[in-house]
C-alpha cells in the first residue's frame, strides 16, 4: 500500500469539532442539548450585504479573480482598518484569503522553514498548533494561566524572544479566554518586541470589533510603529459581520509579505470569488450598526456568564473582556465523582457534563490549558441561562 504523507499524520481532527458532532448525536437522539462549544456567531449580515451579493450574481463575469483580492474589497479593507488606527497602509501592503484560517496556513508557509521556531501564550486557538505542526516548525508555546488573567507578561515575551524565533504570533481579543490586552498592556508587549528585530510578528485580531468595556482594540504598531516593517495584521470578516461561511480574511502588513502570500494564493486558490467579494465589500464598506449592536449584546451575555461561574464554589474565571468565550478554571472538579464516574481531568469533565446534562462545552486541553473548559455564548439567549444552571447543578451533584 502506498503511504499518506508524513504531514498528515501531524494534522489533527479538530477536539472542537469533535464535541459538537457528539452534541449533534445526541440531539439527533432526541436529547435535549444546548451547546456552549462552536465559536460561530449567531447573527447574520445585514441586508445590504445579500443585496450586494445579489447583485454581484446578476453581474457575474465567471472569471477568476485578482490573487491579491479586487481592488473594491482592497480599498474598503483599508479604509476599515484605518476607522481601526491602522495609517498609512496601501494596497501593496494587503493580501486575501478563504478565511483567517487559510490566511495564516499562507502566512506559516510564507514565514517558517521547516524546523524554524515559532512562539504564542497558552491558551491559544486550536489550529494554531495544527498549522505549525503542518508545516513542520517548531512551536515554543508560552503559558499564560488563569494567575495571569491568561495574559502574555513583557518578561515572558522577552525569555521568549532571546531564543531568536522567526515568528511571535499574538492573539487579541483571545479565542479562547476573551482577554483583552489594554493599551498599556500592549505598549509594555511592543517595548519588548522592538528589542528584537529577527522576528516576525503576526497578530491574528479578527475579534477586534467585539470589545467591551470600553478597552478598546490595540495594536503593538499603534505604540511602535516601527515594528509596521515586520508585523502582520489579520482581521476576517467572520466574527465581525455574523459571516463565518462566506470564507473570506485579510492581512495588513508589510509589501514582501502581501506578495508573498498573494504569491501562495496563486498557487493555491487563484483568487475568491467575485460574488463572495461583493458581500466581503458590503460588509466592510457598509452600515455597522449590527457589529455594534451584537458587541453590546456579547457584553451582556459576558456578564451572566461571569456571575454565573462566581456562585460556583471553587471555580475560577478571568473575566472575558472581548470575542464571545469564557474559560473558567475547573480543577476544583478533578478527582471527584459524578454518578459513580471519577472525574480525572477536563475531557472526563466535558464528557460527563454533555452526558448527563447536555451541555456541550470544549475541554480546555485543545486550546493547550488542561484545567479549564471554554464556554461560547453564542447560543441563543433564551438558553444562556438554563445552561448555565445546568453547569452550577453538575459541579453541586460532585462528591
Ligand atoms: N483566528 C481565531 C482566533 C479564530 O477564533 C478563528 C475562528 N474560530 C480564526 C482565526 C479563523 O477564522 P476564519 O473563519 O476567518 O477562518
Amino acid at each position: 500500500m502506498p503511504q499518506l504523507a508524513q504531514r498528515v499524520g501531524r494534522a489533527k481532527p479538530s477536539a472542537i469539532m469533535l464535541i459538537a458532532e457528539k452534541a449533534k448525536q445526541l440531539k439527533a437522539a432526541g436529547r435535549d442539548i444546548i451547546s456552549f462549544s462552536i465559536g460561530v456567531p449567531n447573527f447574520l449580515p445585514g441586508e445590504h450585504v445579500y443585496a450586494a451579493a445579489r447583485d454581484a450574481l446578476s453581474r457575474d463575469s465567471g472569471q477568476y479573480g485578482s490573487n491579491r483580492g479586487s481592488d473594491d474589497l482592497l480599498d474598503a479593507f483599508l479604509k476599515h482598518i484605518e476607522a481601526l488606527g491602522f495609517a498609512g497602509y496601501g494596497k501593496m501592503n494587503l493580501s486575501i484569503g478563504i478565511g483567517a484560517k487559510q490566511v495564516l496556513y499562507n502566512l506559516a508557509e510564507a514565514l517558517l522553514n521547516e524546523g524554524d521556531e515559532i512562539c504564542f501564550a497558552a491558551p491559544y486557538w486550536t489550529t494554531y498548533h495544527d498549522i505549525v505542526d503542518i508545516v513542520g516548525a517548531k512551536a515554543n508555546v508560552l503559558h499564560c494561566g488563569p494567575q495571569q488573567n491568561y495574559k502574555l507578561t513583557p518578561a515572558q515575551l522577552e525569555t521568549a524572544l532571546q531564543r531568536k524565533p522567526k515568528v511571535f504570533l499574538f492573539n487579541n481579543p483571545s479565542n479562547p479566554t476573551g482577554m483583552v490586552y489594554t493599551r498599556e498592556e500592549i505598549a509594555a508587549l511592543a517595548d519588548v518586541l522592538v528589542k528584537y528585530p529577527d522576528t516576525w510578528i503576526v497578530t491574528d485580531d479578527i475579534y477586534n470589533s467585539m470589545v467591551f468595556d470600553s478597552i478598546g482594540y490595540h495594536n503593538f504598531v499603534f505604540a511602535r510603529p516601527e515594528l509596521r516593517d515586520r508585523l502582520v495584521f489579520v482581521d476576517s470578516v467572520s466574527k465581525t459581520y455574523g459571516m463565518p461561511g462566506w470564507r473570506v480574511g485579510l492581512i495588513a502588513g508589510p509589501e514582501s509579505v502581501a506578495k508573498a502570500v498573494t504569491t501562495l494564493n496563486s498557487n493555491h486558490i487563484t483568487s475568491v470569488p467575485e460574488v463572495i467579494t461583493a458581500a466581503a465589500v458590503a460588509a466592510f464598506a457598509g452600515p455597522q450598526d449590527i457589529p455594534q449592536a451584537k458587541c453590546a449584546e456579547f457584553a451582556h451575555k459576558r456578564d451572566v456568564v461571569v456571575e454565573a461561574l462566581a456562585a460556583i464554589p471553587g471555580v475560577v474565571c478571568p473575566r472575558p473582556q472581548g470575542a464571545f468565550y469564557a474559560f473558567p478554571d475547573i480543577s476544583v472538579a478533578f478527582g471527584k465523582q459524578h454518578n459513580g464516574v471519577t472525574i480525572h481531568n477536563d475531557v472526563d469533565f466535558c464528557a460527563a457534563l454533555l452526558e448527563a446534562t447536555g451541555v456541550a462545552c470544549v475541554p480546555g486541553s485543545a486550546f493547550g490549558e488542561p484545567r479549564a473548559m471554554r464556554i461560547s455564548y453564542t447560543c441563543p439567549t433564551a438558553q444562556l441561562e438554563p445552561g448555565l444552571k445546568r453547569i452550577q447543578a453538575f459541579f453541586a451533584e460532585l462528591t
